[in-house]
C-alpha cells in the first residue's frame, strides 16, 4: 500500500508551476520520492475538483475521475 502524500508538508520542496481553481501542477525540486514506487519523481499533478479531461497532445486523450482526490506522479 502507498504511503500518503499531503502538499503541505513538502510544499518548500517544490516548486508550483500552474494553479487553477481546482488544480495544482509542481516541479519536485528536491529529489522528493514518489509515494508509489519510491523513486524520485518529476512533476506532481494534484486534481481536485470532479473530473478533467485532457486534450490530445502527445497521445490520446485521456479523461481523470476524482472521487475524493487525484494525485498524478509523473516521471
Ligand atoms: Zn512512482
Amino acid at each position: 500500500m502507498p504511503e500518503s502524500f499531503d502538499v503541505h508538508d513538502h510544499r518548500h520542496q517544490m516548486k508550483q508551476l500552474n494553479k487553477s481553481s481546482d488544480t495544482e501542477l509542481y516541479e519536485n525540486r528536491d529529489g522528493l520520492a514518489c509515494p508509489v514506487c519510491t523513486a524520485a519523481f518529476n512533476r506532481l499533478f494534484v486534481l481536485r475538483g470532479d473530473g478533467k479531461q485532457f486534450p490530445e497532445n502527445d497521445g490520446a486523450r485521456f479523461c481523470l475521475l476524482n472521487q475524493d482526490a487525484v494525485y498524478l506522479f509523473r516521471h
